[in-house]
Protein backbone atom coordinates (compact mmCIF):
# COMPACT_ATOMS: atom_id res chain seq x y z
CA UNK A 1 0.00 0.00 0.00
CA UNK A 2 0.96 3.40 -1.00
CA UNK A 3 2.59 5.09 2.44
CA UNK A 4 0.56 8.08 3.67
CA UNK A 5 0.29 11.04 2.28
CA UNK A 6 1.58 10.14 -1.32
CA UNK A 7 -1.72 9.69 -3.30
CA UNK A 8 -3.55 12.36 -4.40
CA UNK A 9 -6.44 13.77 -6.49
CA UNK A 10 -5.72 14.90 -9.81
CA UNK A 11 -7.57 18.29 -8.78
CA UNK A 12 -7.52 20.70 -5.98
CA UNK A 13 -9.28 24.02 -4.97
CA UNK A 14 -7.10 27.20 -4.81
CA UNK A 15 -7.67 30.82 -3.97
CA UNK A 16 -5.59 33.99 -4.47
CA UNK A 17 -5.62 36.77 -2.34
CA UNK A 18 -3.93 39.95 -4.29
CA UNK A 19 -3.92 42.46 -1.71
CA UNK A 20 -7.15 43.21 -1.38
CA UNK A 21 -9.78 40.08 -1.88
CA UNK A 22 -9.31 36.48 -2.66
CA UNK A 23 -10.40 35.07 -5.75
CA UNK A 24 -13.36 32.95 -6.51
CA UNK A 25 -12.10 29.66 -5.72
CA UNK A 26 -11.35 27.33 -8.68
CA UNK A 27 -10.55 23.56 -9.53
CA UNK A 28 -7.16 23.04 -10.94
CA UNK A 29 -4.84 19.93 -11.35
CA UNK A 30 -2.98 19.68 -8.53
CA UNK A 31 0.23 18.02 -9.90
CA UNK A 32 2.08 21.67 -10.16
CA UNK A 33 1.79 24.87 -8.79
CA UNK A 34 2.97 28.21 -10.14
CA UNK A 35 5.09 30.28 -7.93
CA UNK A 36 7.91 33.27 -8.48
CA UNK A 37 11.48 31.48 -7.24
CA UNK A 38 11.14 34.99 -5.11
CA UNK A 39 7.91 33.88 -3.23
CA UNK A 40 7.83 34.95 0.33
CA UNK A 41 7.00 31.15 1.58
CA UNK A 42 10.29 30.46 -0.29
CA UNK A 43 12.55 32.26 1.95
CA UNK A 44 10.79 33.27 5.44
CA UNK A 45 8.10 30.35 5.06
CA UNK A 46 5.14 32.35 5.73
CA UNK A 47 3.40 28.56 5.39
CA UNK A 48 0.46 27.12 7.67
CA UNK A 49 -1.37 23.99 7.11
CA UNK A 50 -4.27 22.20 8.12
CA UNK A 51 -4.91 18.12 8.35
CA UNK A 52 -8.72 16.78 8.47
CA UNK A 53 -10.44 13.93 7.20
CA UNK A 54 -14.13 12.80 5.49
CA UNK A 55 -15.24 9.77 6.01
CA UNK A 56 -17.64 7.16 4.04
CA UNK A 57 -20.92 6.02 6.14
CA UNK A 58 -22.63 3.13 5.60
CA UNK A 59 -25.48 4.78 3.95
CA UNK A 60 -22.90 6.35 1.31
CA UNK A 61 -23.21 9.79 3.26
CA UNK A 62 -19.53 11.36 2.47
CA UNK A 63 -18.96 13.31 6.29
CA UNK A 64 -16.23 15.73 7.37
CA UNK A 65 -15.07 15.55 10.94
CA UNK A 66 -14.67 18.75 13.28
CA UNK A 67 -14.34 21.17 10.01
CA UNK A 68 -15.20 24.19 12.06
CA UNK A 69 -12.44 23.56 14.30
CA UNK A 70 -9.77 22.77 11.65
CA UNK A 71 -10.87 26.08 9.86
CA UNK A 72 -10.54 28.35 13.21
CA UNK A 73 -6.90 26.87 13.49
CA UNK A 74 -6.19 27.64 10.05
CA UNK A 75 -7.58 30.72 10.63
CA UNK A 76 -5.52 31.76 13.65
CA UNK A 77 -2.46 30.12 12.48
CA UNK A 78 -2.74 32.59 9.91
CA UNK A 79 -3.50 35.71 11.82
CA UNK A 80 -0.19 34.98 14.04
CA UNK A 81 2.01 34.12 10.64
CA UNK A 82 0.78 37.86 9.42
CA UNK A 83 -0.37 36.18 6.53
CA UNK A 84 -3.68 37.80 4.89
CA UNK A 85 -6.80 36.94 6.67
CA UNK A 86 -8.51 34.05 5.06
CA UNK A 87 -12.32 34.11 5.02
CA UNK A 88 -13.63 31.01 7.10
CA UNK A 89 -16.87 30.53 5.45
CA UNK A 90 -15.58 30.86 2.18
CA UNK A 91 -12.53 28.28 2.77
CA UNK A 92 -14.95 25.56 4.37
CA UNK A 93 -17.05 26.22 0.72
CA UNK A 94 -14.28 25.18 -0.91
CA UNK A 95 -12.95 22.15 1.23
CA UNK A 96 -17.35 21.09 0.60
CA UNK A 97 -16.81 21.41 -2.84
CA UNK A 98 -13.72 19.77 -3.63
CA UNK A 99 -14.76 16.43 -1.26
CA UNK A 100 -18.38 16.85 -3.37
CA UNK A 101 -16.34 16.59 -6.94
CA UNK A 102 -14.14 13.29 -5.31
CA UNK A 103 -16.97 11.77 -3.13
CA UNK A 104 -16.71 8.49 -5.15
CA UNK A 105 -13.53 8.20 -4.15
CA UNK A 106 -13.17 8.87 -0.57
CA UNK A 107 -12.38 5.14 0.93
CA UNK A 108 -14.77 2.87 3.36
CA UNK A 109 -13.78 2.90 6.74
CA UNK A 110 -10.68 2.79 8.02
CA UNK A 111 -9.61 4.68 5.05
CA UNK A 112 -11.13 7.76 4.65
CA UNK A 113 -10.02 11.31 2.47
CA UNK A 114 -7.52 13.25 4.12
CA UNK A 115 -7.68 17.42 3.45
CA UNK A 116 -5.29 18.92 3.39
CA UNK A 117 -5.72 22.74 3.19
CA UNK A 118 -2.95 25.20 2.83
CA UNK A 119 -1.73 28.79 3.00
CA UNK A 120 0.88 30.53 1.91
CA UNK A 121 2.76 34.10 1.03
CA UNK A 122 3.05 34.40 -2.36
CA UNK A 123 4.73 38.01 -2.54
CA UNK A 124 7.86 37.97 -4.75
CA UNK A 125 10.19 40.36 -2.56
CA UNK A 126 13.00 38.73 -0.65
CA UNK A 127 13.60 42.40 0.60
CA UNK A 128 10.51 41.36 2.85
CA UNK A 129 12.85 39.25 6.09
CA UNK A 130 10.60 41.43 8.61
CA UNK A 131 8.18 42.11 6.76
CA UNK A 132 4.56 39.96 6.11
CA UNK A 133 3.48 39.29 2.66
CA UNK A 134 1.26 41.47 1.04
CA UNK A 135 -0.54 38.24 -1.40
CA UNK A 136 -0.67 34.64 -0.50
CA UNK A 137 -2.51 31.44 -1.93
CA UNK A 138 -4.57 28.68 -0.22
CA UNK A 139 -5.54 25.34 -2.02
CA UNK A 140 -7.07 22.59 -0.60
CA UNK A 141 -5.05 19.29 -1.45
CA UNK A 142 -6.93 15.71 -1.20
CA UNK A 143 -5.40 12.50 -0.50
CA UNK A 144 -7.69 9.22 -0.20
CA UNK A 145 -5.80 7.21 2.67
CA UNK A 146 -6.03 3.33 4.44
CA UNK A 147 -6.07 1.81 7.42
CA UNK A 148 -2.72 3.88 9.47
CA UNK A 149 -3.36 0.37 11.57
CA UNK A 150 -2.68 -1.86 8.03
CA UNK A 151 0.65 -3.39 9.34
CA UNK A 152 -0.32 -4.14 12.76
CA UNK A 153 -1.24 -2.91 15.97
CA UNK A 154 2.28 -1.98 17.65
CA UNK A 155 3.42 0.27 20.56
CA UNK A 156 5.40 2.98 20.14
CA UNK A 157 9.33 3.94 21.50
CA UNK A 158 10.00 7.45 22.60
CA UNK A 159 12.44 9.50 23.42
CA UNK A 160 12.03 11.89 26.28
CA UNK A 161 14.22 15.47 25.33
CA UNK A 162 14.43 17.72 28.43
CA UNK A 163 17.14 19.97 26.62
CA UNK A 164 16.14 20.44 22.86
CA UNK A 165 12.40 22.26 21.93
CA UNK A 166 10.28 21.30 18.94
CA UNK A 167 10.17 25.09 18.18
CA UNK A 168 10.01 28.47 19.10
CA UNK A 169 8.41 28.55 21.94
CA UNK A 170 5.69 31.47 20.89
CA UNK A 171 5.36 28.86 17.58
CA UNK A 172 3.75 26.03 18.99
CA UNK A 173 0.17 26.71 18.53
CA UNK A 174 1.09 27.50 14.56
CA UNK A 175 0.41 24.42 12.18
CA UNK A 176 3.43 26.06 10.35
CA UNK A 177 5.87 24.40 8.31
CA UNK A 178 9.49 25.58 9.51
CA UNK A 179 8.32 23.85 12.90
CA UNK A 180 8.67 20.99 11.36
CA UNK A 181 11.81 21.26 9.96
CA UNK A 182 13.14 22.67 13.33
CA UNK A 183 12.30 19.31 15.02
CA UNK A 184 13.72 17.05 11.67
CA UNK A 185 17.43 16.89 13.29
CA UNK A 186 16.73 15.68 16.86
CA UNK A 187 14.07 13.22 15.47
CA UNK A 188 16.51 11.60 12.97
CA UNK A 189 18.88 11.44 15.24
CA UNK A 190 16.43 9.34 17.86
CA UNK A 191 15.49 6.93 15.49
CA UNK A 192 18.99 6.29 14.38
CA UNK A 193 20.96 6.04 17.49
CA UNK A 194 18.31 4.96 19.65
CA UNK A 195 15.54 2.81 17.46
CA UNK A 196 13.19 5.90 18.53
CA UNK A 197 9.70 6.08 16.62
CA UNK A 198 9.20 9.94 18.00
CA UNK A 199 10.78 12.40 20.43
CA UNK A 200 8.40 13.73 22.90
CA UNK A 201 9.83 16.97 23.29
CA UNK A 202 10.12 17.80 27.36
CA UNK A 203 11.51 21.69 27.13
CA UNK A 204 12.51 21.91 30.91
CA UNK A 205 11.15 18.58 32.19
CA UNK A 206 7.43 20.04 31.08
CA UNK A 207 5.99 17.02 28.84
CA UNK A 208 4.83 19.07 25.61
CA UNK A 209 4.20 17.15 22.51
CA UNK A 210 5.99 15.36 19.49
CA UNK A 211 6.86 16.29 16.20
CA UNK A 212 3.21 16.16 14.81
CA UNK A 213 0.78 14.61 17.86
CA UNK A 214 -0.29 15.14 20.93
CA UNK A 215 0.75 13.35 24.43
CA UNK A 216 -1.90 11.57 26.58
CA UNK A 217 -0.97 9.58 29.61
CA UNK A 218 -3.73 7.27 30.87
CA UNK A 219 -3.47 5.89 33.90
CA UNK A 220 -6.18 4.60 35.53
CA UNK A 221 -9.68 6.43 35.18
CA UNK A 222 -7.48 9.43 34.29
CA UNK A 223 -5.79 10.59 31.20
CA UNK A 224 -3.67 13.52 32.23
CA UNK A 225 -2.52 16.25 29.13
CA UNK A 226 -0.53 19.07 29.32
CA UNK A 227 -3.06 22.32 29.25
CA UNK A 228 -2.70 24.14 26.38
CA UNK A 229 -0.70 27.46 25.87
CA UNK A 230 1.24 28.97 23.15
CA UNK A 231 3.99 26.33 23.56
CA UNK A 232 2.22 23.33 21.47
CA UNK A 233 -0.11 22.41 18.94
CA UNK A 234 -4.27 22.07 20.21
CA UNK A 235 -4.91 19.03 18.99
CA UNK A 236 -8.34 18.78 17.38
CA UNK A 237 -8.12 14.76 18.40
CA UNK A 238 -6.64 16.04 21.42
CA UNK A 239 -9.82 17.68 22.30
CA UNK A 240 -12.40 15.00 20.85
CA UNK A 241 -10.55 12.41 22.87
CA UNK A 242 -10.75 14.38 25.88
CA UNK A 243 -14.63 15.22 25.38
CA UNK A 244 -15.22 11.55 24.48
CA UNK A 245 -13.64 10.41 27.99
CA UNK A 246 -14.96 12.91 29.96
CA UNK A 247 -18.68 11.08 28.74
CA UNK A 248 -17.41 7.85 29.49
CA UNK A 249 -16.79 9.45 33.33
CA UNK A 250 -13.00 9.41 32.98
CA UNK A 251 -11.16 12.06 35.36
CA UNK A 252 -9.40 14.27 32.87
CA UNK A 253 -6.94 16.51 33.74
CA UNK A 254 -5.15 19.00 31.26
CA UNK A 255 -2.35 20.45 33.67
CA UNK A 256 1.21 20.62 33.82
CA UNK A 257 3.16 16.84 33.72
CA UNK A 258 6.67 16.72 34.45
CA UNK A 259 9.01 13.79 33.15
CA UNK A 260 9.47 12.76 36.75
CA UNK A 261 5.63 12.14 37.19
CA UNK A 262 5.56 10.40 34.01
CA UNK A 263 8.26 7.74 34.79
CA UNK A 264 6.56 7.56 38.12
CA UNK A 265 3.49 7.06 36.83
CA UNK A 266 4.30 4.69 33.81
CA UNK A 267 6.37 1.85 35.67
CA UNK A 268 2.47 1.09 37.90
CA UNK A 269 1.20 -1.81 35.85
CA UNK A 270 -2.15 -0.92 33.66
CA UNK A 271 -0.78 2.70 32.82
CA UNK A 272 -0.94 3.38 29.78
CA UNK A 273 0.27 6.40 27.59
CA UNK A 274 -1.02 7.69 23.51
CA UNK A 275 -0.20 10.02 20.96
CA UNK A 276 -2.93 11.55 19.26
CA UNK A 277 -3.44 13.10 16.00
CA UNK A 278 -5.75 13.32 12.64
CA UNK A 279 -3.12 10.76 10.88
CA UNK A 280 -2.78 8.06 13.54
CA UNK A 281 -6.06 9.01 15.95
CA UNK A 282 -4.44 7.45 19.06
CA UNK A 283 -1.49 5.39 19.17
CA UNK A 284 -0.01 3.40 21.69
CA UNK A 285 3.10 4.11 23.42
CA UNK A 286 4.73 1.15 24.66
CA UNK A 287 8.42 2.59 26.16
CA UNK A 288 9.81 5.56 26.91
CA UNK A 289 13.55 6.81 26.85
CA UNK A 290 15.06 9.04 28.73
CA UNK A 291 19.53 9.57 29.63
CA UNK A 292 20.05 5.72 28.44
CA UNK A 293 17.49 4.01 30.35
CA UNK A 294 14.61 2.47 29.18
CA UNK A 295 11.03 2.44 30.78
CA UNK A 296 8.10 0.11 29.40
CA UNK A 297 4.50 2.45 29.91
CA UNK A 298 2.78 -0.29 31.98
CA UNK A 299 3.18 -4.08 30.60
CA UNK A 300 4.94 -2.44 27.33
CA UNK A 301 2.06 -3.32 25.43
CA UNK A 302 -1.13 -1.91 23.62
CA UNK A 303 -3.65 -0.48 26.52
CA UNK A 304 -6.72 -1.40 26.10
CA UNK A 305 -8.58 2.11 27.31
CA UNK A 306 -6.69 2.93 24.44
CA UNK A 307 -8.32 0.85 22.16
CA UNK A 308 -11.34 2.18 23.87
CA UNK A 309 -11.28 5.07 23.15
CA UNK A 310 -10.01 5.17 19.33
CA UNK A 311 -12.59 2.57 19.06
CA UNK A 312 -14.89 5.74 20.68
CA UNK A 313 -13.64 8.23 17.90
CA UNK A 314 -13.52 5.97 15.15
CA UNK A 315 -17.35 4.71 15.78
CA UNK A 316 -18.53 8.28 15.64
CA UNK A 317 -16.07 9.24 12.49
CA UNK A 318 -17.69 6.30 10.69
CA UNK A 319 -21.31 6.91 11.49
CA UNK A 320 -21.42 3.79 13.81
CA UNK A 321 -22.02 5.57 17.22
CA UNK A 322 -24.24 8.85 17.32
CA UNK A 323 -22.68 12.19 16.71
CA UNK A 324 -23.98 13.72 20.23
CA UNK A 325 -21.55 16.56 19.65
CA UNK A 326 -22.12 17.50 16.01
CA UNK A 327 -18.74 16.46 14.40
CA UNK A 328 -19.77 15.62 11.70
CA UNK A 329 -20.67 17.67 8.34
CA UNK A 330 -22.61 15.71 6.02
CA UNK A 331 -22.50 16.18 2.17
C1 LIG B 1 -1.36 18.43 13.62
C2 LIG B 1 -0.58 18.29 14.86
C3 LIG B 1 -1.09 17.69 16.02
C4 LIG B 1 -2.41 16.96 16.05
O1 LIG B 1 -3.47 17.78 15.74
P1 LIG B 1 -4.84 17.16 15.25
O2 LIG B 1 -5.72 18.33 15.08
O3 LIG B 1 -5.30 16.23 16.29
O4 LIG B 1 -4.55 16.44 13.96
C5 LIG B 1 -0.32 17.72 17.18
N1 LIG B 1 0.90 18.28 17.20
C6 LIG B 1 1.41 18.85 16.10
C7 LIG B 1 2.76 19.46 16.20
C8 LIG B 1 0.71 18.85 14.90
O5 LIG B 1 1.26 19.39 13.82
Amino acid sequence: MAAFGTVFMPEMAISWFDGNSWSAAEVVSSDSLQLHPGAHVLHYSSTCFEGLKAFRHQDGSINIFRMDRNLERFSQSSQLLALPEIDKAATGQMIIDIVSRFKDEVPEPPGSMYIRPTHFGTEPAIGKAATPSVTSCQYILLSPVGDYFAGGDTTLRLLLEENGARCAAHMGMIKSGGNYASALRPIMKAKQELNADQVLFCPGGDVQETGAANFLLIDGNQVITKALDESFLHGVTRDSILTIARDLGMDVQERQLTIDELLERAAKPGCEAALSGTAAVLTPVGTLIHKGKEYPVGNGGIGATTLKLRQALNNIQWGLAEDTHGWLTRI
